[in-house]
C-alpha cells in the first residue's frame, strides 16, 4: 500500500473514529479505569459518566435512558431481540423478518429453522420495497416478533418501519428493527416509529467497533441473551465498557448536531456522484434509486463489469468501495440482498455500493468522477461480459 491518502466511500460498512469521540474516550483509559459496580469511590466516579452517555445516546433516537440496553454490537442487538422474544413467549415458535436483512438476522433465523423454529423471510419488489399486505398476511397468533431494518446497508432502501409497527401492534406482534444503518444519517425517532426494540451499532457513526445498544420500549417484556452480574439492570450481563459507551455518547451527540447543522451536505454529495457517473459512462442503473432511501447511498449496477475486477482497480485509483458479494472458496457470489430485488446475477455481480459519509468533500467527488469512467471503460474493452466483439476495441497489452 502507498501512503497516499484515501478516499473513503464505504460508510456503510464501517467509519472512522472521530477525533472528538478518541479524546471523550482517552481518560477512561488513563484515569477513570475503575468498575462502576465497585463500593469505593474511584469505581463510582465512572458511573456518571455511564449515566451521561446512556442520556445522550437515548436523545439521539428519543428514547428514555433506561429504555437503553449496551451491548457489545449491532449483530448482538439483533441477536438479543429475537432471542428475547421467542423466551418471553416460549409458546409462539414463529419469527416474521425479511429476505435482504443484516446477516445478524439471515443467520440467526436460519439457525432458528434448524433448532424447529419457523421463520418467514419476507421476500422484496425488483424495487427493493417490502409488500405491506403480504408482510401483514405473514404476521400469525403463534407470531413471537417481527424484525424488519429501518435502512438496507446495501442499496440504502428505507422500508416504512412506522407503518409495519402499526401493522404488527394491530396483530399483537411484537416489533423490532435494526436501525444501524439509518442512525446518524437520518432522525431516528422509536415513539415515532412505534417499535419496541432497536438496534444500533457505534462503528457506523464515527465511534469504535464494538460497542452497540439495543433500545427496549418501556414495559416491553424482555430477557437477557447474555447472563451474568446485573448490568444494565439486569439485561446485560458483562462488565460495562466504559470508554466505547462514552465514545458512543459522544459520538450520537456529534450526529445528531451533523443532522441539524448540516442536512443535506452528504446527499448533495451523493447525487454528484451518482448522477455525474450515470452522465460519464452509459450502461449504469441505480439499484433501489426509485425507493425512499438513505442520502449517503448509491448501488450501482454497470453493465459488462465485473465488481471485483473493479474494486481492485479502484483501490489501486485509492478508492475504497464495495460489493455485496462475498467470495467464498473462489466462487462469486451476488449480494443477497441484489438476488432478493432480482436481480440478474450478471448485473448483481457488476453491482457497486459508494456509500459517503460527512468527512468526503467535493475534490474528493471530482476525483472520483475523473477517474472511475475510466476503469469502467477499460474493464469493458477486455471483459468477455461486455455487449459483443464488434463493439470491443482492442484490449490493453
Ligand atoms: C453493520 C450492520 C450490522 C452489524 O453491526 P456490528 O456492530 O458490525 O455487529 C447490523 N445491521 C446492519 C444493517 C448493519 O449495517
Amino acid at each position: 500500500m502507498s501512503d497516499r491518502p484515501i478516499i473513503y466511500f464505504d460508510h456503510n460498512a464501517t467509519t472512522r473514529v472521530a477525533p472528538e469521540v478518541l479524546a471523550a474516550m482517552q481518560p477512561f483509559f488513563e484515569r477513570l479505569w475503575g468498575n462502576p459496580s465497585s463500593a469505593y469511590g474511584f469505581g463510582r466516579a465512572v458511573t456518571s459518566h455511564l449515566d451521561e452517555a446512556r442520556e445522550k445516546v437515548a436523545a439521539l433516537i428519543h428514547a428514555e435512558p433506561r429504555e437503553i440496553v449496551f451491548t457489545s454490537c449491532g449483530t448482538e442487538s439483533n441477536n438479543t431481540a429475537i432471542a428475547s422474544a421467542l423466551r418471553v413467549a416460549p409458546e409462539k415458535r414463529h419469527v416474521v423478518t425479511t429476505a435482504v436483512e443484516h446477516s445478524a438476522n439471515l443467520a440467526f433465523g436460519r439457525d432458528l429453522e434448524r433448532r424447529g423454529h419457523e421463520v418467514t423471510f419476507l421476500p422484496v419488489q425488483p424495487d427493493g420495497s417490502l409488500d405491506l399486505g403480504r408482510l401483514q398476511q405473514a404476521l400469525r397468533p403463534d407470531t413471537a416478533l417481527c424484525s424488519v431494518m429501518l435502512a438496507n446497508n446495501e442499496t440504502g432502501v428505507l422500508f416504512p418501519v412506522a407503518e409495519i409497527a402499526a401493522l404488527c401492534r394491530s396483530h399483537g406482534v411484537p416489533f423490532h428493527t435494526d436501525a444501524v444503518q439509518a442512525a446518524g444519517k437520518l432522525k431516528v425517532d422509536v415513539g415515532e416509529i412505534g417499535c419496541d426494540m432497536l438496534s444500533l451499532s457505534a462503528h457506523k457513526l464515527h465511534a469504535p467497533k464494538g460497542i452497540g445498544l439495543l433500545y427496549v420500549r418501556r414495559r416491553c417484556r424482555f430477557h437477557p441473551y447474555i447472563l451474568g452480574g446485573h448490568q444494565e439492570r439486569g439485561r446485560r450481563g458483562g462488565t460495562e465498557n466504559v470508554p466505547y459507551i462514552v465514545g458512543f455518547g459522544r459520538a450520537a451527540e456529534l450526529a445528531q448536531a451533523r443532522l441539524r447543522d448540516r442536512p443535506g451536505q452528504v446527499r448533495a454529495l451523493r447525487d454528484r456522484l451518482e448522477n455525474g457517473l450515470q452522465q460519464a459512462v452509459p450502461g449504469v442503473h441505480r439499484n433501489g434509486g426509485t425507493q425512499p432511501r438513505l442520502p449517503n447511498t448509491a448501488n450501482l449496477a454497470f453493465d459488462g463489469v465485473e465488481a471485483e475486477a473493479m474494486l481492485l482497480l479502484l483501490d489501486r485509483l485509492g478508492l475504497c468501495a464495495s460489493s455485496g458479494s462475498a467470495c467464498t472458496t473462489g466462487a462469486l457470489e451476488p449480494s443477497h440482498v441484489l438476488s432478493a430485488m432480482g436481480l440478474e446475477p450478471m448485473r448483481a455481480r457488476g453491482s457497486i455500493r459508494f456509500s459517503l459519509g460527512p468527512d468526503n468533500t467535493d475534490a474528493e467527488v471530482d476525483y472520483a468522477l475523473q477517474h472511475i469512467p475510466e476503469v469502467v471503460r477499460n474493464l469493458r474493452a477486455i471483459s468477455p461480459l461486455a455487449p459483443g466483439p464488434a463493439e470491443r476495441p482492442a484490449a490493453d497489452p
